[in-house]
């Protein structure tokens, strides 16, 4: 009697035989209703949020203005809210004020249909205020009441919009996403962190490429991620991307990607390219993006630190950007270089990386069999082994650290790499002939 569900029927049992009412609320009611397993539970009910923390000793006070109260029970958390009706929003991200009220106002506020439901824990009967069973079904995304005094008052609406619309694979009604491209400039009322956190959510989903034209049809992105839209029409050379625009090119490339590419990947995939537009010159015919890898990776950290990404994953992928036209150059590369090259911890993504550029451009798989080749010939022994020679051997032979001494050492580190140099008392004669 543990998992979050049974846990999640005892504590509304608790209120009920308190004499209160207590539905599954939201999320939950949808995700069981598609025979998903819910993320988590919450819990709408009649006792106001004193009355619950009566019945829940070591219940957390959330946001009890807003009736929010978290209970914790056999390791979940299960958010207890008072039914309520929200208030005047006067900043595009809360309500001023909420009152409590009844089951049917509190579907009322909610967004969308299909996350308007209430269940009865008991009997799992559906109590539907909103229409949102035929929307689930039918698979439609659809704003509770007016479409653009939703998007109004909750600006973040717009992104849980396009997020729910993907993730679900619904098509979102009519009303509702003409009311989206309408308010899309209310995303400018809401922070970077929790554009980031909705965007992030969209980025990694299979349908990844919906994802993006959504944002980008609906303007959404003009509001984060402008850089994106300069994409669209900014012409390749045919003979290389016959696909057509770099905005084509990448977004082929997000639905080549595996179904659970990680977040990195995703955001290198997507930004890989993102200087071309500000690099593209004409030489004759030929058009030309000279160094769009290299600024591609500056624009990569100011777009992923504008919205405020950690700085791990700002790292990653600017330096993925950074590197993804090296592949080109891997067959001319010495092994020194190579095995340098291939130890990044960032590699195996840059591979995959390198993988659907190809697969969505020119279709060449050279360079990709010619590294994965390579990774089998190198696989007995470690990229970079441990050095011959350390900074103690070189002080020992009378030398004092310095710019030099970096330079030595990792000259007999491309030594060792290129298989010249394989033991330490070679490796020291190495130096010392060299000093
Ligand atoms: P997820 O699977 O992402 O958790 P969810 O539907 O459970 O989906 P939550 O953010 O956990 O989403 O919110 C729980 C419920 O609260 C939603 O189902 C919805 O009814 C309501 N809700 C959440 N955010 C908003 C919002 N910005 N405006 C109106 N209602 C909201
Ligand atoms: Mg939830």
């Amino acid at each position: 009697m543990s998992d979050a569900r049974s846990t999640a029927v005892a504590l509304a049992k608790r209120l009920k035989d308190a004499g209160h009412t207590a539905y599954f609320a939201g999320g939950c009611v949808r995700d069981r209703l598609l025979g998903k397993q819910p993320k988590d539970y919450d819990i709408a009910t009649s006792a106001i949020p004193e009355q619950v923390l009566k019945l829940f000793p070591g219940a957390n006070e959330v946001g009890a203005h807003f009736g929010v109260v978290i209970a914790k029970s056999h390791g979940h958390h299960i958010e207890i809210a008072t039914f309520r009706t929200d208030g005047s929003y006067r900043d595009g991200r809360r309500p001023e004020t909420v009152s409590f009220s009844t089951p049917e106002e509190d579907a009322q506020r909610r967004d969308f249909t299909i996350n308007g439901l209430f269940e009865n824990p008991e009997t799992g009967e559906v109590i539907d205020f909103v229409g949102g069973r035929e929307d689930l079904a039918t698979g439609v995304l659809r704003a509770i009441g007016e479409p653009a005094a939703r998007f109004a008052e909750d600006s973040l609406r717009l992104m849980r919009a396009a997020r729910f619309a993907v993730t679900l694979g619904f098509e979102i009604e009519p009303a509702t996403w003409a009311a989206m491209c309408e308010h899309a400039d209310g995303l400018a009322r809401i922070s970077p962190e929790r554009i980031r956190d909705e965007f992030s959510r969209m980025i990694v989903l299979p349908k990844r490429a919906r994802a993006l034209e959504l944002l980008v049809d609906s303007r959404l992105i003009q509001h984060f991620l402008p850089e994106v839209l300069a994409l669209i029409g900014c012409e390749q050379p045919p003979e290389w991307h016959p696909e057509g625009d770099v905005f084509t090119h990448t977004k082929i490339m997000l639905t080549m990607l595996e179904n659970d590419a990680p977040l990195e990947l995703c955001l290198a995939v997507l930004l890989h390219d993102i200087a071309k537009p500000p690099t593209q010159t004409l030489d004759g015919e030929r058009i030309r993006f000279n160094g769009h890898d290299a600024l591609g990776a500056t624009m990569a950290e100011e777009i992923l630190r504008r919205l405020k990404y950690p700085n791990d994953v700002i790292e990653a992928v600017s330096f993925m950007v950074s590197r993804h036209m090296q592949f080109m150059n891997v067959q001319q590369m010495r092994v020194a270089k190579l095995k340098r090259f291939m130890a990044e911890p960032t590699f195996p993504l840059e591979l995959e990386l390198h993988r659907v550029d190809c697969a969505s451009s020119n279709g060449f798989t050279e360079n990709l069999e010619f590294v994965k080749a390579k990774q089998t010939d190198f696989a007995a022994q470690p990229l970079i082994p441990s050095p011959l020679v350390t900074g103690r051997d070189l002080i020992a032979l009378g030398l004092n650290p310095g710019p030099l001494f970096k330079e030595l050492l990792e000259a007999v580190q491309t030594e060792q790499l290129e298989g010249r140099l394989l033991e330490r008392e070679k490796a020291i004669e190495w130096v010392k002939e060299r000093i």
